[in-house]
């Protein structure tokens, strides 16, 4: 393989090899940031879940904690004269610091209200189930209802909170109700239910209490469903010691829209970087082939200079000894090139280098070697020729120098001589052959010149 292209593989490997580091190193960023993103939703889903399901567990015990007080009350007052206004007043005392109870409601074992916060002749309420569910369940104790709608408090949305209080052998002695107000109870978490997370209070068998916060929703199509992933992260908690649970939920896409903003830069990043080494690395290639080729090639003549014309020279040698194959060579020098610069100038001189060297290439095949050993000197390696092929090559050379017309306002020609040889069996190396086709240039330019010259070669 040649040696440039051995250089432009590897610095090509390099450059990749760099390229899929970075990308590697980019989608573990990537992927990391989207589990660690993920995780933090949920997390924060699960925190908010807790917070709610433990603060309304407290409410509930709040509620517990009113009635034994009330209880405690009715067990003291009896069937006393001033028990309906010390009840009703305490009642109503609960009720205007609990802003969320819309009544609260004593009810007697046959369901009819005994004592109540509202004012005037009570509603019947022997078929509401929170009265219901204890007289027909001997055994019940506490009651949480389904979300309603009341007909006392006109448009409003309610749902019961009941206990039965028994004696001893199980009889019912009393009910108390606390009517929870669905409007006021959510407001306590709208807080936490800012910025894209839901929090919604449900029934274990699918009935929503309330749902409180918003989850946003991007008007393109869903990113979570790019890849394939839940639109929204959840949990469910339950409120200890009830029926029912809270459930708190994140967009997955308002989660994911800052991780995928995050990519969008790595990406930009990573395509830049890229571009940057791409055009960094062909200019390192460029050079370096420019570099290749100050170092082979002959400024002047831009055939091979010397070093590099031995180089190649040498290889084509060894392969025609190898293979025993002809292999032939040519040296031919300008005639009287000191007086070609002397009377025409320097330039007109390096031109007829120049014309010299193009000629060489016009008549050589393209597995011929054509280099410029210095000066006015120039030397050719044809493989596969024999020596009548070279002479018949070194003829035609003559002839179109000669032929060529050269200088601008004083025309002029110029001649060379050639000296041939051709490998003998006896050759060792590529520097005797060149040898004697130097010696045969030194024939011909001793015999006159302008011709072409073979050193006889006795056959081995
Ligand atoms: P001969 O026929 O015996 O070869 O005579 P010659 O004058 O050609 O040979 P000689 O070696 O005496 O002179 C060669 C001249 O070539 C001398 C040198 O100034 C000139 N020369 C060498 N390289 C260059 C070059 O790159 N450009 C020009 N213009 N002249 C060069
Ligand atoms: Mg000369
Ligand atoms: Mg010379």
């Amino acid at each position: 393989m040649p040696p440039n292209l051995v250089r432009h593989l590897s610095i090509k490997a390099l450059g990749g090899t760099i390229l899929v580091e970075l990308s590697a190193l980019l989608l573990v960023h990537v992927l990391d940031e989207y589990h660690l993103t993920l995780t933090q939703a949920r997390e924060r889903s699960r925190l908010t879940a807790h917070y709610v399901a433990h603060d309304l567990e407290r409410r509930f015990y709040g509620i517990e904690q009113m009635f034994l007080g009330i209880e405690d009350l009715l067990t003291v007052l009896g069937d006393s004269p001033q028990a309906r206004t010390i009840v009703e007043a305490a009642l109503k005392d609960r009720q205007r610091r609990e802003t969320d109870f819309m009544d609260l409601l004593v009810v007697d074992t046959q369901g009819r209200i005994r004592h109540w916060t509202g004012t005037g002749t009570p509603p019947s309420v022997t078929d509401r189930s929170y009265v219901t569910a204890h007289l027909q369940d001997p055994a019940s104790q506490w009651f949480v209802g389904p979300p309603q709608w009341s007909k006392v408090h006109q448009g409003q949305r309610f749902f019961a909170v009941s206990r039965a209080f028994r004696e001893p052998d199980g009889r019912l002695r009393h009910t108390l109700v606390a009517i929870l107000d669905l409007q006021t109870l959510p407001r306590a978490y709208a807080e936490p239910a800012l910025d894209n997370l839901q929090i919604q209070l449900e029934s274990s068998t699918g009935e929503v209490y309330f749902t409180v916060g918003g989850i946003s929703r991007p008007r393109w199509e869903h990113p979570s469903a790019w890849f394939g992933i839940d639109d929204t992260l959840g949990t469910t908690t339950a409120v200890p010691g009830t029926p029912l649970c809270v459930q708190a939920r994140l967009g997955t896409d308002a989660v994911l829209r800052p991780w995928l903003a995050n990519t969008a830069v790595s990406l930009s990043l990573w395509l830049l970087l890229s571009l940057a080494m791409f055009t960094a690395f062909r200019h390192i290639i460029r050079q370096q082939d420019r570099l290749d080729f100050l170092a082979t090639t002959d400024a002047l003549s831009r055939l091979n200079n010397r070093g590099h014309f031995m180089a190649l020279a040498r290889n084509l040698f060894t392969q025609s000894r190898r293979y025993d194959q002809p292999l032939s060579t040519l040296v031919l020098d300008i005639d009287d090139f000191k007086q070609v610069n002397d009377r025409y100038g320097h330039a007109q001189g390096d031109r007829a280098i120049q014309a010299v060297a193009h000629l060489l290439r016009e008549h050589c095949r393209d597995s011929d070697l054509v280099g410029r050993m210095g000066g006015e000197e120039f030397v050719m390696l044809l493989p596969n020729t024999t020596v009548t092929g070279a002479l018949a090559t070194a003829d035609k050379l003559l002839k179109a120098v000669e032929e060529t017309p050269l200088g601008d306002d004083e025309p002029f020609s110029i001649t060379v001589s050639i000296g041939v040889s051709g490998r003998t069996a006896a050759d060792t190396d590529l520097e005797s052959l060149i040898n004697r086709a130097d010696q045969a240039l030194y024939r011909a330019k001793r015999a006159g010149k302008n011709r072409v010259e073979q050193l006889a070669v006795p056959h081995p």
